[in-house]
């Protein structure tokens, strides 16, 4: 039987509910497809910090890299705002990024047909829309040097050097290849160095994928395409900040941020986590909606571990439970519904994922 390691990161914030539904989906496909889950709970994040003075304990990063895999929730919250920075805990997981160098971004943004009416567009302009955001992850203004703050003065600095530009750019080339073929770059090219450094790459790195299409955009169009004609757009490659930013965009396409996983990728272990926050706002309330991470999980079984048949049997499920319409509230305001609690929609989904056909 095969045996997957699993480190297990919940967070703060709404985390720890939204992982509870996804280990509960995973176990359900588990014994479905014959094969076994081993998690080990670690510590990020504003909770990490409460009980060890740190966001980031070393045990965790130790057992991460010695697992088959991450599933992350979400960190953060009010309550650790005014910390120093490096006790924070988004400094925590900027750290964890950087030391398993998961330099590669992939969220996709996908409009379910069910949630047509979810969306705050027109269905004609969402309909059908499927992009995958290559979003460059360790390196840019997140992480360069220097930094700080002199009094009423304060600077970050957006540093990319090739060899960053370059594997990423190849990450999102390979990824085009199975999709459409279409890469667009996005960069501010007409003001930065750095984009000048990054679109000059980024070209010749398109050398070697002939089949592939490449052109150019600067990152306020770019954000203004999106909603204007999301469907022009498949691969979308970006640094880090301008990724963050457009993948949020995108995802108010599919109708709300709780819908949305993503994967971690670059070195041997890869991180799935859902692409929004903590949401302070609604921890404890059962109203998370939990699909985000759920599909962050289905995106684990499929690259991680190879459990493809798994992995739609997740996807199927999620599907099968919008279309009988069940929603959380974020994804309830349009359709006549049936409204559930994040409790009720991973069971719903559990099941659902149970029962499927292969
Ligand atoms: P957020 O993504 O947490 O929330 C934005 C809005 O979306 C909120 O109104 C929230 O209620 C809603 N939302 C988010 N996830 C939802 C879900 N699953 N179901 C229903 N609604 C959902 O972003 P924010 O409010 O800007 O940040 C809150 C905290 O999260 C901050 O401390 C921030 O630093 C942190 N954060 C963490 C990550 C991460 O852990 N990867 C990412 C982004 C922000």
């Amino acid at each position: 039987m095969n045996s997957y390691k699993i480190a297990l990161i919940k967070g703060d914030g709404i985390g720890p509910e939204i992982i509870e539904e996804a280990v509960k989906v995973l176990d359900a496909v588990a014994a479905c497809e014959g094969f076994d889950l081993e998690y080990t709970e670690l510590l990020m994040g504003g909770s990490a910090y409460d009980i060890t003075g740190d966001p980031l304990p070393d045990e965790t990063i130790e057992v991460s890299m010695n697992s088959d895999a991450v599933l992350f929730g979400a960190i953060g919250g009010e309550k650790w705002d005014k910390l120093p920075r490096e006790k924070r805990p988004e400094s925590g997981l900027l750290r964890f990024r950087k030391a398993l160098g998961v330099y590669s971004n992939l969220r996709p943004a996908i409009v379910y047909d069910e949630l047509i009416n979810a969306s705050s567009l027109k269905p004609e302009i969402v309909k059908g829309v499927d992009l995958m955001v290559v979003r460059e992850l360790i390196g840019g203004i997140y992480f360069g040097e220097p930094k700080g703050r002199e009094g009423d003065r304060a600077f970050n600095t957006m540093v990319y050097t090739r060899d960053e530009v370059v594997r990423i750019a190849h990450s999102a080339f390979k990824i085009a290849m199975e999709r459409s073929r279409r890469v667009v770059s996005i960069d501010k090219a007409n003001v930065l160095d750095v984009s000048q450094l990054w679109r000059e790459v980024v070209e010749e790195v398109a050398l070697e994928y002939p089949e592939v299409m490449l052109t150019h955009m600067y990152v306020d169009n770019a954000a203004m395409q999106l909603i204007r004609n999301p469907k022009q757009f498949d691969v979308m490659l970006t640094g880090n900040i301008f990724g963050d930013i457009l993948s949020d965009e995108a995802s108010m396409l599919s109708g709300s941020i709780g819908l949305l996983p993503s994967a971690s990728v670059g070195n041997k272990i890869g991180v799935y986590e859902p692409i929004h926050g903590s949401a302070p706002d609604i921890a404890g309330q059962g109203i998370a909606n939990p699909i985000a991470t759920i599909s962050s999980a289905s995106m684990m079984l499929r690259y991680a571990f190879g459990e493809v048949v798994a992995a739609d049997r997740i996807d199927n499920a999620i599907k099968q439970a919008l279309a009988e319409g069940y929603r959380t509230k974020d994804i309830s305001q349009f359709d006549a519904v049936e409204l559930c609690s994040t409790n009720e929609m991973g069971s719903i989904i559990a099941n659902y994922a149970a029962k499927c056909k292969r």
